[in-house]
């Protein structure tokens, strides 16, 4: 985006089944508690395919797009000046932020739950309003709310893996802080798309002793295996697996990022005695999974669910990128880039497991 422009181009999204229309709109000066950033990317993620696609609903007309980065272009009044890690920011910084901005006072944020925040902004999922309307990432610009959290993005992460940062990555992160302490355990971790193969390397990177990484597609096994997994499992020889090396225990911890049933079941089985399930996977409705008290009291188990994640985890998936970046093939998992002119062909073209990224 040109910085010294008074106008800046988004994608409105009308409607599944409808092409985007790309509009000009005045640039807004930053207020109170505000940052103006110039977007230089924003990926594709799955929730934005599912709106486009008519499986989930948002409020139209909208700027979608929550996986951000950009340039602070200006400070609105009393707006941050350091960003959630402390350092201070200056114009001209490149940053990613939370996706969601949210009070810190009501009920939820003191509660520890900043994401269920009773007033939650989340960034891609409202509705156009005049002089409100760079609200998404698919837009030259993005006004930041208060109460989002900032972080500033190392030089040696790229844009296109900076932005996944905020949602899939930051999510991974929020599973580990759940969950606690991973060093030596034996980890199982279901569903091998962006979250899943992201999950194997960063329990990996906390120190888990084995990694048995499963999905109902054997051909993920190989990228499973280069984001640090140690073993692969079908759906089937998950539990036998994880027995097998655990002295017929069975995992310390289950992370389940498939957001199906069966995954969910799965994750509860594999558990040794005082195991822990993290479920953040499931964020469409699906069938109710079978739960016996008998055996939830007897192998006195911990099954937690874990929606989005709290502003920390977004400092520790960038920390967790800037650690791993080199080492990783997260090339693989970042589809064809597109000028925002072309959002119709992006989106038609994206993967699942994969981000297909918008240069702005
Ligand atoms: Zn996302
Ligand atoms: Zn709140």
């Amino acid at each position: 985006m040109n910085h010294r422009s008074s106008r800046a181009l988004a994608a409105i999204f009308s409607g599944p089944g409808r092409p985007f229309e790309i509009r000009e709109f005045p640039i807004p000066s930053p207020g109170p508690g505000e940052v103006l950033v110039g977007t230089t990317c924003c990926t594709i993620c799955g929730s934005d395919t599912h709106t486009w696609h008519g499986r989930r609903q948002e409020p139209t007309p909208c700027v979608l797009g929550h996986e951000i980065v950009g340039r602070i272009l200006a400070f609105g009044p009393e707006s941050p000046r350091r960003d959630l890690r402390g350092d201070p920011l200056v114009e001209g910084d490149r940053i990613t932020w939370t996706l969601a901005a949210s009070c810190g006072t009501c009920f939820f944020c003191r509660r520890g739950l900043p994401q269920k925040c009773e007033s939650l902004f989340k960034y891609g999922h409202s509705a156009l309003s005049p002089g409100r309307e760079f609200s998404g990432g698919f837009a030259g610009c993005c006004l930041l709310r208060a109460g989002t959290g900032i972080v500033r993005v190392p030089d040696a992460i790229e844009d296109a893996l900076a932005a996944p940062a905020n949602c899939a990555v930051a999510t991974v992160a929020g599973t580990l802080r759940t969950a606690g302490a991973v060093e030596g355990a034996t980890v199982a971790v279901i569903g091998a798309g962006f979250l899943g193969l992201t999950a194997c390397a960063m329990a990996r990177h906390l120190g888990a002793a084995e990694v048995i990484a499963c999905d109902l597609d054997a051909t993920r096994e190989a990228d499973t295996a280069a984001f640090g997994a140690t073993r692969f499992a079908g759906p089937g020889e998950l539990a036998t697996i994880a027995r097998d090396l655990t002295g017929g225990r069975g995992a310390d911890l289950a992370l389940e990022f498939s957001g199906s049933s069966q995954g969910v079941a799965a994750a509860i089985g594999v558990l040794r005695t005082g195991g822990h399930a993290v479920i953040a996977g499931t964020v469409a409705p699906v069938d109710p999974v079978a739960l016996d008290p008998h055996d939830l009291v007897r192998r006195m188990l911990r099954i937690e669910g874990l929606h989005n994640y709290i502003p920390q985890d977004l400092v520790a998936a960038i920390d967790f990128l800037a650690a791993v970046h080199d080492r990783l093939p997260f090339g693989r998992l970042l589809g064809e880039h597109f000028p925002l002119a072309e959002i119709d062909t992006a989106f038609a073209s994206s993967k699942p497991g994969r981000r297909t990224v918008i240069e702005l």
